[in-house]
Parts: C-alpha cells; sequence; structure tokens
C-alpha cells in the first residue's frame, strides 16, 4: 500500500486499519487530528490515497466492513413506522463501538460516547441521521388477490409503475409487481392522465383474495425490490440512498471517533419516521437534550440534465459534502464544520435555503429552547425513485468531518448566535 510506515493490523468495526508509528514521515507529514481519521481509510482497498484530496481517485476508499454495513442498510427494509429490522442492524454495528446503545420508546436508537474525563453534564452533541424509507401500505385486498396500496412518504407514482416491490408480511417477504394495463390496451385518456393510488393494483400472483388474505393483510409495508448496485467512478445506485447514506455517515462517525480524544458528549442517532414529518428527530433531540445538533440527509445534485442550478445552486457528485447555510443552521456550527474541513484539506460544497429545510435540521433546531443545528447533505440524484446515486467518496468524506468536528468541539465553545 502506499501510505508509508504502517502496517495493517486487523480489520473489523471496533479496530484501526493500521498503526501509526510515532516519529515515521508520515508525522510530519500528518496532524494527529487528520491521521486519526485518515488512518482507517488508507489501506482498506490496498492503495494510497494521497491528501488532502485522498479519495478521489475514482477507487473506492471507503473500509471493507463499513462499505459492508452500507450495503446491508440498503437491503434492510425500513418503510417509516416499520424500522424494526434495521435498526437492528444499526444496533449490530454500535455496540461494540459505543459506550451505550439504547432504544427509545419510539424507536430512535441512540449510540453514545462519553467524553474521557466523565464530568456530571458534559457538553452534548447529537449526530442524526434516519433510517426509514419512503414505502407503500396496504389498504385493500380485492377479490381477485390483487392489493391496493398507499403511499408511505412522497412518491412520483409514475415511477411506480412496472416496478418490482417486495411485500413484508408476517409470513415473510413477498415478491410483488405494480403495473397497470399494457400500453397498447390504455385509452388516450388513460395515457395521458397521471393515475391515482386507487387506479393502480399490486400483484403478488396470489390466484384470489382467500390466497392473499393468508399472506398479507392492512398495514403490511412494502418497498421497491432492495438492492445496491455499484456504478463506474465510486458511484452507486440503490432505493433508499435517502437517507441510509446519512445513517451510515453519523455511525461511522462513531466508529472513527471511537479511538479520538474527546471532550464532549457524542450521541449517534438513527432516527425514525423522518420521511413523515421529522418525527423521529423531535423525540430524540427531546430525549437526548444536545447543546449541538447535525443532520446529515441527502440532497439534491444539480449534475443532471434539467435540474436549475438559479433555484437550487450548483451540487456536484463527487464535490464532497455539501454544508448547509440559513436560518435552519446555526452560524457557529457552519463556522466549525467549514473550518474542519478546511483544516483536513476535504473538499465540500455549499448551499443556502432560506427557509428550514425538510430535514431532521428541522427538528432538531426548534426542540426544547433551541438546539445549535447544523445541516450536512450528501448529493443525491434521483431522490425518490428506485435508483438514488450517490458517490461513495462524498459519505466517507462527511463522516470525516463529522469526526473532526465533534472531536474539535469543547465544553467552553458558546454556539450563541
Ligand atoms: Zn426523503
Amino acid at each position: 500500500m502506499g501510505v508509508r510506515d504502517e502496517e495493517i493490523v486487523a480489520d473489523g468495526p471496533s479496530a484501526p486499519q493500521v498503526i501509526f508509528r510515532p516519529g515515521s514521515s508520515c508525522h510530519a507529514i500528518f496532524r494527529r487530528s487528520y491521521y486519526n481519521t485518515y488512518q482507517t481509510y488508507g489501506g482498506a482497498r490496498g492503495h494510497s490515497c494521497a491528501p488532502p484530496t485522498f479519495c478521489f481517485a475514482g477507487r473506492n476508499c471507503m473500509n471493507d466492513r463499513s462499505h459492508d454495513f452500507l450495503k446491508e442498510l440498503l437491503e434492510t427494509p425500513s418503510p417509516s413506522g416499520y424500522e424494526r429490522p434495521i435498526q437492528n442492524v444499526v444496533r449490530r454495528w454500535a455496540t461494540p463501538l459505543a459506550d451505550e446503545v439504547r432504544t427509545d420508546r419510539h424507536g430512535n436508537v441512540i449510540a453514545s460516547l462519553f467524553p474521557q474525563q466523565r464530568t456530571p453534564s458534559p457538553m452534548k452533541v447529537l449526530l442524526a441521521g434516519h433510517c426509514d424509507q419512503i414505502g407503500l401500505m396496504v389498504q385493500h385486498i380485492d377479490a381477485e388477490g390483487f392489493l391496493y396500496v398507499q403511499p408511505i412518504g412522497g412518491w412520483d407514482i409514475t415511477i411506480l409503475l412496472g416496478q418490482h416491490l417486495t411485500v413484508w408480511s408476517k409470513t415473510g417477504p413477498i415478491p410483488a409487481v405494480l403495473s397497470r394495463k399494457a400500453p397498447h390496451l390504455l385509452t388516450n385518456e388513460e395515457r395521458n392522465k397521471v393515475p391515482q393510488f386507487q387506479d393502480l393494483w399490486v400483484d403478488i400472483g396470489a390466484r384470489n383474495k382467500e390466497e392473499a388474505d393468508q399472506l398479507v393483510r392492512a398495514g403490511d409495508p412494502l418497498t421497491i425490490a432492495l438492492g445496491y448496485r455499484p456504478l463506474r467512478n465510486n458511484l452507486a445506485a440503490s432505493p433508499a440512498m435517502d437517507d441510509k447514506v446519512g445513517l451510515w455517515v453519523v455511525m461511522e462517525a462513531l466508529r472513527l471517533l471511537k479511538d479520538r480524544e474527546r471532550r464532549v458528549a457524542v450521541y449517534s442517532v438513527s432516527t425514525v419516521q423522518e420521511e413523515i414529518g421529522l418525527r423521529g428527530a423531535a423525540t430524540s433531540t427531546y430525549g437526548v437534550n444536545p447543546h449541538v445538533g447535525i443532520a446529515v440527509d441527502v440532497c439534491h445534485a444539480t449534475d443532471t440534465p434539467g435540474n436549475d442550478k438559479k433555484q437550487l445552486g450548483e451540487i456536484k457528485l463527487g464535490g464532497g459534502p455539501v454544508l448547509f447555510r440559513g436560518p435552519n443552521i446555526n452560524p457557529h456550527v457552519f463556522d466549525e464544520l467549514e473550518a474542519a474541513a478546511q483544516r483536513l484539506g476535504i473538499a465540500y460544497q455549499v448551499r443556502g435555503v432560506p427557509k428550514a429545510t425538510g430535514t431532521d435540521a428541522n427538528a432538531i433546531q426548534i426542540s426544547r429552547e433551541g438546539v445549535a443545528t447544523g445541516l450536512v447533505g450528501i448529493p443525491n440524484r434521483y431522490m425518490h425513485s428506485p435508483v438514488e446515486v450517490v458517490h461513495l467518496d462524498d459519505l466517507n468524506q462527511a463522516a470525516i468531518l463529522l469526526t473532526e468536528f465533534c472531536a474539535s468541539v469543547s465544553p467552553e465553545m458558546d454556539f450563541t448566535p
């Protein structure tokens, strides 16, 4: 591997990939804070990523276990309100890393790291990534055994036509499809009209209602058929990148922070029910009662045809994490995030939003008497579709950035705007 004076020692969520040898040439090259986060990436794929632009060589620099964790998140169903399976995955990941992992009554999983110097009431930093994904719900089964569904979260209905789905029933996952009449058979009126959910049906292959009733009942959730596909140049496509990549970032930051010196308590939270109203962020932030809260969520990349940069700004895949500014963002948190990115030489993008954002950052900021809030975006193409596309380096960089931010926060910092 290309980074000098390091040796591979172990591979695992709690073990660093390489050992740092004090006094080696790396010592002069890397500041310690940089190194502590950087070290876990160099060597993961057997190549060097020279700072400050590491991970931009078009290769996947993600730690292997972390990459597997991302795939597992993406391939585990989590429609809003039905997050238990994914929270099991999160608990399994976080338990060896955190000082404490607990689940609140709403279903948020809160993985905590306390400062090494324990104090009775430390400064608290909350990192939130929502684990829920948009989905569908069974409403009605007709006499022929077809299912009628309603959306969980915001769908573009035309994108659902012709998709493979999965019904997550108590009898296990059931393959299904959603479509409509063949184009030959559509009337002109049907062809030109956007269908409504009650016009579309889900086919599980059941012979009739009786057979379907034995397998499925009202309230069962559905997702698009889940699956992760790497694309060229370190891009990847999957349903529900929104917001499993944000969840991944806050849990990867937990892994990277475990061995960093910390003067504040850090709570990495897998929040529930974001897609139906930022609900898990509201309850978990109230419960943790942090001084600082940072949400990590996908944001619209504008590097595809048809997006208006004049409206949405210029955001591209692979350009690094997006730091948001505006009334939803505490200016000190933005400044500290930007300073952390500059210290590490991490590329980042800036986006302004002149109102409350549609993310967990909104609920976090107005919890109790107010929380100093930040928002880190992961550029995402084709949001709320089965083929959301992100750049894996943007995720990595976001996790490294949050790690540096948390490690640099001190209890004396005043975040009053
Ligand atoms: Zn969303």
